[in-house]
């Protein structure tokens, strides 16, 4: 099956303090394993705790994301044989969504990518914190991190939603039917007018699978949740790492079309 009619939008740079390789790089990958378009999607700098306690490992500083939405533009100019989107990866914090558009709105992104990575001031997705995971009843874990998707979904800052079940990074699991959590996510999304990301990003992850899980996934497809595919690339071979088995994916639970970004509009693109 062929990428050719591929995105990967959710694609890092160094910026970030853990992702490494050029920017020139990633976009090479992208052209040699034929994709229709790359876009950047580097973290935005952690725009809710105060300027001594941002983390340089987990994001971008403030002052330079100025240099990295010209990064993005200038490399445009460079590489004039494919697409390149100008993305960012944000952070949903409830009740820090005025702060999040206003540090959002100078800038002329095809794409906002929300992403759910705290909760409370845990970042549980982060390995130095994996212990934090036993102190949860893992059904009452669940059921706090999808209704911060939700929230997230409906807040109408993104278009994109990332890693919806990152909860399961580590392979921690409730044991309780998940079926109807699912189904209740899918539905939200719909409502919330969102695209989400199928991500291969799992698939290089203790719990070795894609996000979303295939049933998640399946269940977005039944409520006509559109769909991109990504890598989450934090370098330059992981561009469109994985994207052949994850189309096939995508076409097993019943999607036809994927979607793509430009200037915030969404189009949509019959797979072949
Ligand atoms: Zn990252
Ligand atoms: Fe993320
Ligand atoms: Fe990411
Ligand atoms: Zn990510």
């Amino acid at each position: 099956m062929s990428v050719h009619r591929l995105t990967d939008y959710h694609v890092h740079t160094p910026r970030c303090g853990h992702a490494t390789g050029r920017m020139e790089e990633y976009v090479e990958t992208a052209i040699a394993a034929g994709l229709a378009e790359i876009g950047f999607s580097d973290h935005l700098p952690m725009y809710w705790l105060p300027p001594e306690r941002r983390d340089r490992s987990v994001a971008m500083a403030m002052e330079e994301l100025e240099e990295y939405v010209a990064d993005v533009l200038r490399l445009r100019e460079r590489y004039p044989e494919i697409p390149i989107r100008l993305g960012v990866e944000a952070d949903y914090i409830p009740g820090r969504e005025e702060d999040l558009a206003r540090l959002l709105e100078p800038y002329p992104w095809d794409y906002v990518i929300g992403s759910v990575h705290f909760i409370g001031d845990w970042g549980f997705d982060n390995p130095a914190e994996v212990r934090r995971f036993a102190e949860w009843n893992l059904s009452d874990l669940y059921a706090r991190f999808f209704a911060l998707e939700i929230q997230a979904a409906r807040s109408g800052l993104f278009d994109i939603m990332a890693h919806i079940d990152l909860v399961k990074k580590f392979g921690h699991r409730p044991e309780t039917d998940l079926r109807p959590v699912y189904r209740e996510v899918a539905a939200a999304l719909a409502q919330a007018g969102v695209a989400v990301e199928l991500s291969t990003a799992g698939l290089r992850k203790p719990v070795g699978e894609v996000y979303p899980h295939p049933d998640l996934l399946a269940e977005c497809c039944r409520h006509a949740v559109p769909i991109v595919i990504n890598s989450d690339a934090h370098s330059p071979e992981e561009v469109a790492w994985g994207f052949a088995d994850a189309l096939a994916l995508a076409r097993a639970v019943g999607y036809r079309q994927v979607v793509r970004f430009s200037r915030r509009q969404r189009t949509a693109v019959d797979l072949d």
